[in-house]
C-alpha cells in the first residue's frame, strides 16, 4: 500500500542534503565548540556557518541568533525571559487565544508569578482583533506576543500593524514564526519584531533544534542557566549536528522558497477545489487569502474527525485533527473554538498539510478515499436523522 504524508505542519522529512551535512559532524567534527583546541575550533566554525545561514534567512545579524532545543523552548524563553527582564516596567502581557500551547502555557506560568495576561479574541477567519489590542494595551504592558501564522488553520496575522501598535506604546513584540517560516518570506527588520521563534523540523531540518532571534539591545532573562554558551544567554553544550542541519535547511529554504511556495500552494488549492467538487456539506476554515499555502483545514458536517482520520490511516493517508501536541486529548481545538466553531464542528475538522514531497497523483487518491470515508461515516452517523 502506498503511504501518503499530509501532516507537514506536525513535522517534515529531513532532506537528504541536510542529513548529509549532519552525518559529517557525527564523524570527525565531534569537538565541543566551546573548547579552545583545534577540535573545538572546528566544531565552532560549523556552528558559526549555521548561525549565519539562520540569520540570513530572516535578515538578522549573526549575534542576534540564539540556538535552542526547539520551538517550544524558544517560545517559553521569549515569553518568560522578556517578561521577567522588563518586570520593573509592568506586569501585563498581551497574546492571542489561538497561540501554540508553548506560548499559552508560558503565559499561564507568568500568571502564577503575578503577571496579568490578556488573551485577545480572533474573528471567524482567525485574525486577531486589532481594535481589542489597542483597547487592552496600557502603560503596564511589557510584551505583545502574536503568532505569525496559525498551525491549525494557517491564518497569517497582520504582523506589521501589530508591531507598529506595540512599538508606539513602547512595548516589545514577539512572534512565534514556527509555522510561518517556509510559507512566506520572514524579514525581522521589515516586520520590526523584537524577538522571533524558529524551529528546524517544520521545514525539512532535524527535530530538537530551533532558534530565538532577539533584536540587538533588547533585554531578556535567561530561561536556562549554567555555562556561558550562546554569549551567556542560553547554557548547555551546543548540539552541533542538529545546529548544522538546521543551518542547511535554512540555506535550502532561502534558495527555493518561491518555487516551493508555488508548488505547495498549487497542490493545496488543487486538493481544496477537488474536495469542494466531490464532497457536500463541508466548510473550509481560516482566512480566504491571508493564509499559509501549506494548510487546508476542513470541517465535514456530521462526521467524527477521529473516525475519519482512522479510516484514512487505514488507506495509508496521514492527516491530523489539529495540533500534534494536542492529539489524544479529549478537548476540542482551542483554536477552532476561539474562531467561533461549536464543539461538534471542531470535532468534525481535519487538517491536511502539504509539502514539497507531495504529488498531484497522491492528491487524487486522497480525494477519492476521503469521499468514500466521509460518505461511509455519514451513512452510519446517529446524527443523520437531524439533517
Ligand atoms: C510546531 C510548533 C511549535 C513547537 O515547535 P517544536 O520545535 O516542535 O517544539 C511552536 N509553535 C508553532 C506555531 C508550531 O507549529
Amino acid at each position: 500500500m502506498q503511504k501518503i504524508y499530509l501532516d507537514n505542519v506536525a513535522t517534515t522529512k529531513v532532506s537528504n542534503e541536510v542529513l548529509t551535512e549532519m552525518l559529517e559532524c557525527y564523524g570527525d567534527t565531534f569537538g565541543n565548540p566551546n573548547s579552545l583546541h583545534s577540535f573545538g575550533r572546528d566544531a565552532a566554525a560549523l556552528v558559526d556557518k549555521a548561525r549565519d545561514r539562520v540569520a540570513n534567512l530572516i535578515n538578522a545579524e549573526r549575534s542576534e541568533i540564539y540556538f535552542t532545543s526547539s520551538g517550544t523552548e524558544g517560545n517559553n524563553w521569549a515569553i518568560i525571559g522578556l517578561a521577567l527582564a522588563n518586570r520593573s516596567k509592568g506586569n501585563h502581557i498581551i497574546t492571542s487565544s489561538i497561540e501554540h500551547k508553548s506560548v499559552i502555557e508560558a503565559c499561564k506560568r507568568l500568571e502564577r508569578l503575578g503577571f496579568e495576561v490578556t488573551y485577545l479574541p480572533v474573528d471567524k477567519t482567525g485574525l486577531v482583533d486589532i481594535a481589542k489590542l489597542l483597547h487592552y494595551i496600557n502603560h503596564k504592558t511589557v510584551l505583545v506576543s502574536i503568532m505569525a501564522a496559525n498551525n491549525e488553520v494557517g491564518t497569517i496575522q497582520n504582523l506589521k500593524a501589530i508591531s507598529k501598535i506595540a512599538h508606539e506604546k513602547g512595548v516589545l513584540f514577539h512572534t512565534d514564526a514556527v509555522s510561518a517560516i517556509g510559507n512566506f518570506k520572514i524579514d525581522v527588520k521589515d516586520l520590526e519584531v523584537d524577538a522571533l521563534t524558529l524551529s528546524a523540523h517544520k521545514f525539512h531540518g532535524p527535530k530538537g533544534v530551533g532558534a530565538l532571534y532577539v533584536k540587538k539591545g533588547v533585554r531578556i532573562d535567561n530561561l536556562i542557566v549554567g555555562g556561558g554558551q550562546e554569549r551567556g544567554k542560553r547554557a548547555g553544550t551546543l548540539n552541533v549536528p542538529q545546529i548544522v542541519g538546521f543551518g542547511k535547511a535554512c540555506e535550502i529554504l532561502q534558495q527555493n522558497y518561491i518555487i516551493d511556495y508555488k508548488k505547495v500552494k498549487y497542490l493545496r488549492d488543487y486538493f481544496v477545489n477537488s474536495v469542494e467538487k466531490e464532497i457536500a456539506n463541508i466548510t473550509i476554515n481560516g482566512h480566504l487569502h491571508q493564509k499559509t499555502p501549506q494548510i487546508a483545514s476542513i470541517s465535514f458536517n456530521n462526521v467524527d474527525a477521529e473516525a475519519l482520520l482512522t479510516l484514512l490511516d487505514l488507506a495509508g493517508i496521514a492527516v491530523s485533527t489539529g495540533s500534534a501536541c494536542d492529539a489524544g486529548s479529549v478537548e476540542p481545538s482551542h483554536v477552532l473554538i476561539a474562531m467561533g466553531k461549536s464543539i461538534e464542528e471542531a470535532q468534525s475538522t481535519l487538517r491536511f498539510s502539504f509539502g514539497t514531497n507531495n504529488t498531484k497523483e497522491e492528491i487524487d487518491y486522497v480525494v477519492k478515499e476521503l469521499k468514500k470515508s466521509v460518505e461511509h461515516l455519514r451513512s452510519i452517523s446517529p446524527l443523520r436523522a437531524k439533517k
